[in-house]
């Protein structure tokens, strides 16, 4: 059974409950977490404010940095074991287990060096005044975790709350805490002082809820739908606490008829059914220039019919869907598209070897979808394509702006002044031309407009938001 980690202790929860965990490649119970409440987060928050008053304010940016690089470290040494452990957990297939231990150390990497590098400025001002700024952490920061990428957003959102000087209370997914349990323990090996870092486990709408109301959090940061979004933007409300939303996205892949297609097709594919589709910055639409449409879908139709979806430990394709609601949520979508009428290309394959119990779904092309039908406008958080046309780069524009999100956007085209001014015309966080995620670099600052959210998390931009801005004015005549 796990337990919660708080003040580098593993303890269990005042509630005397538990919840059990499924493997999404069996839907089999293999473990317990701590179903944890309100109190278990206050004794969390305090412990984290007596680490910050009374040790971790001490250590300077430099110390700072070793400790993270000494955890970056930990981790490689570890990936394996914290990747067998997340594959379970999350049904990831291998080679995406072990690049998410592999991100989660790289993040720590990059925060370690940049601790010591966040500064302030001094600013020219009227004659007799020094004028600099400072920047601070908020004090104990809050994160609340998804499930579909554990490692890697603990890494960028802890790691960057860490530089910057803030201790941190973590809520992970109920479905997915397993290996950040671990990476707090490891941390405390490194000598993390107790309490920089306590994870508390249990269901959103009672541990997360009692995180977000707390009046000793200084900072949330969020990462999960835009609906438990809104009500976390609505309860730090209640006291002006900062928040950071990444909220996913219904990001476009733009092909124009002069694309490297070469290059395109394998990252139109696998920026759909990485992680089987559960990613915020999934491309889940498809975009075609009318004059290659048929064409590309042809060669995609191909491609999908060549996928296969199976149990983590095989290394396929795709994995399973976390849960089995998640699955269903899948299901309800493409129930809606034969209601529609709306024609399936192609369907990956679902192996033999999956047990009949557990949660897989078959990566599927869908052609013509209606730009204000539901899958075009809603994240499926699946394995689910679908494509449309476009007449001419305004069409183009016109569809890739036409839904509530804007997180990520693919644009593939030789053309140099097109590729500029799409990247201009798209309302997105990022846009990527000629590849999709850019390999997804620590170093690059990620985040949304619109529905997708606001504040911006991973490179050097995130310590902006995890600190607060000191102006020091001083007269001296
Ligand atoms: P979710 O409900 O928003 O969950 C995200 C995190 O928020 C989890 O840790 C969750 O805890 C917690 N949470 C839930 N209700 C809360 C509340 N009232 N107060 C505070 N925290 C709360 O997302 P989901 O149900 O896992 O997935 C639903 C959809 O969200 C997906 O289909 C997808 O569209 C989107 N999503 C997006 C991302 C992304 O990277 N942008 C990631 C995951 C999901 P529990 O899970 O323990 O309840
Ligand atoms: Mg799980």
């Amino acid at each position: 059974m796990q337990l919660n980690y708080i003040a580098n202790a593993s303890l269990p929860s005042s509630s005397g409950r538990t919840i059990a965990m499924l493997d999404p490649s069996d839907g089999q119970p293999f473990d317990e977490i701590q179903r944890s409440n309100a109190s278990d987060i206050d004794f969390a928050v305090r412990a984290a404010r007596q680490s910050l008053e009374a040790v971790w304010r001490k250590f300077s940016p430099a110390e700072r940095g070793r400790l993270l690089m000494r955890l970056s470290l930990k981790v490689t040494e570890h990936a394996e074991e914290l990747a067998l452990i997340e594959q379970r957990d999350c049904g990831k297939p291998t080679r995406q287990a072990l690049a998410d231990a592999a991100a989660l150390a790289r993040y720590f990497e990059f925060y370690a060096g940049a601790c010591d590098k966040l500064h302030g400025e001094t600013i020219p001002y009227q004659d007799g005044y020094s004028v600099l700024t400072w920047r601070e952490p908020h004090g104990v920061t809050g994160h609340i975790i998804p499930w579909n990428y554990p490692m890697q957003i603990f890494g960028r959102s802890v790691g960057g709350a860490l530089a910057a000087g803030n201790v941190c209370v973590i809520k992970p997914a109920e479905d997915a805490c397993l290996s950040l349990l671990r990476v707090a323990q490891l941390a405390a090996e490194v000598g993390f002082p107790a309490g920089a870092i306590n994870i508390v486990t249990g269901y959103g709408h009672e541990v997360g809820d009692a995180l977000a109301r707390h009046p000793g959090i200084d900072h949330i940061s969020f990462t999960g739908s835009p609906s438990v979004g809104t009500l976390i933007s609505q309860v730090a409300a209640q006291r002006h606490c900062p928040v950071t939303l990444e909220l996913g996205g219904k990001s476009p892949q733009i092909v124009f008829a002069d694309a490297d297609l070469d290059a395109a097709v394998p990252a139109i594919i696998n920026g759909i059914v990485q992680n089987a589709g559960q990613t915020c910055s999934a491309g889940s639409r498809l975009l075609v220039d009318h004059v290659i449409y048929e064409s590309l879908l042809e060669r995609l139709g191909h491609e999908f019919e060549k996928l296969r979806v199976g149990p983590a430990t095989l290394d396929l394709d795709l994995g399973p869907l976390i849960r089995q609601s998640q699955q269903q949520r899948v299901w309800d979508f493409l129930s809606d598209a034969q209601v529609a009428n709306i024609e399936m290309v192609a369907q990956g394959k679902v192996v033999d070897e999956a047990p009949q119990t557990g949660f897989y779904q078959a990566p599927t092309l869908l052609r013509d979808v209606p730009a204000m039908h539901r899958l075009a406008q809603e994240e499926v958080f699946g394995p689910v394509l679908v494509a449309m046309s476009f007449r001419d780069e305004d069409h183009a524009v016109e569809l890739a702006n036409a839904t509530p999100f804007g997180l990520v956007a693919g644009v593939w085209t030789a053309e140099g002044a097109r590729q500029f001014r799409m990247a201009r015309r798209v309302r997105s966080g990022q846009v990527f031309i000629n590849n999709y995620g850019a390999g997804g670099g620590v170093e690059l600052p990620f985040g949304g407009v619109k529905s997708s959210g606001h504040g911006r998390e991973k490179g050097f931009e995130a310590l902006h938001g995890f600190t607060t801005l000191k102006t020091v004015a001083i007269k001296h005549g």
